[in-house]
């Protein structure tokens, strides 16, 4: 099995070939078919397993067969606020910003643009990147917090939410501020967005995150 059988988007295709990309990895085979028919997913899947493109291929590909998400005129109170449609967590600055750079990769003649925000670097540089447009957000819990609180980011467009390195981002404390930002009013609520979590493990925790955050889900392990 290939990639270019999976039917997505031929500019994800595309892509996926400029990239080198052309066996997918055991999480890309199973987690493909899957999100591509619209089923959540919950994948026990360890660094190096190929897990951000296993995500990220079909996200994009659906991001493009959904088109624009349209949000009510009551929720854009500020000039240049970002509404986008994917939203990627990730425990650290490195992660998120590995992430970033196989979004662009796959996102390439696409239409999608995508931002990547996390602590520890000033405001004023990420609003002026998010205010280009973004479609596909990748975040720390903690700095995507604070975007939503200054007003400058609304989760009522998002279709697609990855918790990426989901037991990682528990044993750091993120869980306060990954509840904040899935729990909001203005957060769809699932089944209406397409939920993807990604663990190296399994405790109890995250056991009862994904019974929170998933709708009917899928559960493969590799
Ligand atoms: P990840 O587990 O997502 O961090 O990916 C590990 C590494 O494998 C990254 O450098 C990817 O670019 C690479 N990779 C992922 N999937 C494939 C694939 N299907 N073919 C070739 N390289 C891949």
């Amino acid at each position: 099995s290939d990639f270019f059988d999976c039917g997505l988007a031929d500019v994800v295709t595309n892509n996926l070939r400029l990239a080198g990309y052309t066996k997918p990895t055991p999480v890309q085979k199973y987690s493909i078919p899957i999100v591509t028919a619209r089923r959540d997913l919950m994948a026990c899947a360890q660094t190096g397993s190929g897990k951000t493109a296993a995500f990220l291929v079909p996200i994009i590909s659906r991001v493009l067969e959904t088109g624009p998400v349209e949000v009510p005129e009551t929720a854009r109170r500020m000039e240049g606020k970002q509404f986008p449609v994917c939203l990627i967590l990730a425990p650290t600055r490195e992660l998120a910003s590995q992430i970033f750079a196989e979004a662009r990769k796959f996102a390439y003649r696409a239409k999608i643009r995508a931002c990547c925000v996390y602590g520890g670097t000033d405001f004023r540089s990420q609003f002026r990147d998010l205010q280009r447009g973004c479609q596909v957000l990748v975040a720390t819990p903690g700095r995507l917090v604070d975007l939503l609180e200054r007003g400058r980011i609304g989760m009522d467009a998002i279709r697609f939410l990855v918790l990426d390195e989901a037991d990682r981002m528990l044993d750091m404390g993120f869980e306060p501020q990954i509840r904040r930002i899935v729990e909001q009013d203005t957060m769809p609520p699932p089944g209406v967005r397409q939920t993807l979590m990604f663990s190296a493990t399994f405790p109890k925790d995250i056991q009862v995150l994904a019974r929170d955050f998933l709708h009917d889900c899928v559960s493969i392990s590799v």
